[in-house]
Formats: C-alpha cells, structure tokens, sequence
C-alpha cells in the first residue's frame, strides 16, 4: 500500500530512515485506513503515493526535527483517524501516546489499528477544551501534537494546558501566515507558551510546511480552556 521507495526518497533530507518492522506496523495502518474509509470518511487522501508522502512522509519529518525522549508523554489533539500521532506511536511504540478528538468513530478506528499492530495507547472522546481542565490531562504531557485542527489562536488554548511546564506544543501547518502567528502572541502569553523556534520547509517540492515549537514557560492560569462557546466568540487576544 504505502510506496517505500517514495517515503525514503521524501523522508532521507530529514535524516529519518524507516526499519523493516516500523515499516510493516505503518503499511497495515495504510491497508486499514483505505479499507475503513470506504465505510465512513477518514480521509481524502487514499491513493498510495499521495498517502505516502501527504500523510506518512508528513508525520515521519518530524522525527528529523524533533527529539522525543524515550518513554515520552505526548498527546495528539484533534488526531482524526490518527495524524501524526498514530505514525509516531507505529514508529516508535515507547512513546506514550494519548488520542483526543470529539469524534468517536474516528477514535474507534485508531483503536482497531493499534489492536491490529499490538501497541497500546489511550483514546480520549472529548472536546480538547473540556478535557484540559481535567486533573489527569492537565499539565501532564511532555509534547502536545496537533495537525490541521485550527488556527492558532484559539488552537493554542486547546492545546497549552496539556503541556507540562517545560514541555512543547508542536503545531504542524501547511501554510501558516505570519499575520496567524502575530494574533495568536497574545494568546500564547496569557496561556504560558512562547515560540521557541519556527521552522518553516519544503516537504517535496511546492509543499511547503511550517513546524512551530511553543515552549511552555509557565503554568497555565486555571481560567484557562475556557468553554467552547467561549472560545469562539471570543478568541485570546
Ligand atoms: N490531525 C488530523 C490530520 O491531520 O489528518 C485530523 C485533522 S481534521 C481536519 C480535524 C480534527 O480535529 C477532526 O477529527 C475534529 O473532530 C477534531 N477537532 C476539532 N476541534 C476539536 C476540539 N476542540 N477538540 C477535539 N477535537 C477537535
């Protein structure tokens, strides 16, 4: 299913090499996404080499840009049918991977993959904005992933008080302007967070890709997530 030539060939500037059984875990991820796509959309994304490099490629380039420590904790907000955070459990199993999206279907499926590759991993039904303030997600995680969820100013306030202090946010966009970025700095400030690095890159030619690491520098005041309603109407500024 997935083109393993492609993903090589996409995923060698980044330094990312994929063994024989990362790669396996990762194909039977491909077969099943295809597969249950044709019951309930999962994704617009099924032809192989577009999957390989869109979705696969796409998630695997973070591993030549980020370094996650062994055992890491990292939750994947809004992962739909499982993006990145389902790549980054295949690859690297020790990674403690959390799943949150208000979806459950979705949810369902990243179950059925794990079961199929035999890795563990905790799927959360909830909204990212009622799962923050609760006592056993709250500052608890280590790297807070989130791929195409929303922009960055109300995204910021799901995904900040996840992280534990210290810890990063890791917003993966495919174009994220500036003019984006400069709304969301009140919002980040209130929140705790501070743009470490923005690395902006080409995954292939003419697909360009903006990773921002926020850094979290202090707690997050209790206030914060507020309700979705809230959020809004009335985004951080
Ligand atoms: N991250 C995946 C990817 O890159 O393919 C899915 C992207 S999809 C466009 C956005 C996902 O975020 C949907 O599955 C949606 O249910 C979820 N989502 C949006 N807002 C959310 C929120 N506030 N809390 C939890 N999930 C949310």
């Amino acid at each position: 299913m997935l083109n393993r030539v492609l993903l090589e060939q996409t995923l060698a500037p980044f330094g990312v090499t994929v063994g024989e059984a990362a790669f396996a875990r990762l194909d039977t991820y491909a077969q099943l996404l295809v597969e249950t796509n044709k019951q309930f959309n999962l994704t617009a994304i099924t032809e192989p080499d577009d999957m390989t490099v869109k979705h696969f490629a796409d998630c695997l380039a973070l591993f030549g840009l980020v370094e996650f420590p062994e055992n890491a904790a990292v939750i994947d907000v809004g992962t739909g049918a499982g993006f990145p955070g389902l790549v980054l459990k295949l690859f690297r199993p020790d990674l403690q991977v959390t799943f949150l999206d208000s979806t459950k279907k979705k949810l369902g499926f990243i179950e059925d993959v794990l079961s199929a590759v035999q890795l563990n991993g905790e799927t959360v039904h909830m909204r990212a904005e009622e799962a923050g303030n609760l006592p056993q997600y709250r500052e608890r995680f280590d790297f807070v992933t989130a791929r195409a969820v929303s922009n960055l100013q109300n995204l910021s306030e799901y995904c900040l008080p996840f992280v534990r202090k210290n810890g990063l946010f890791l917003s993966m966009k495919s174009a994220e302007t500036d003019a984006e970025i400069q709304a969301a700095q009140g919002a980040l400030r209130l929140l705790g967070g501070k743009i470490e690095r923005d690395k902006q890159f080409l995954l292939v030619e003419n697909m360009p890709r903006r990773l921002l690491f926020v850094r979290k520098i202090s707690q997050t005041p209790s206030k914060y997530p507020r309700p979705s309603a809230k959020i809004a109407k009335s985004p951080l500024k």
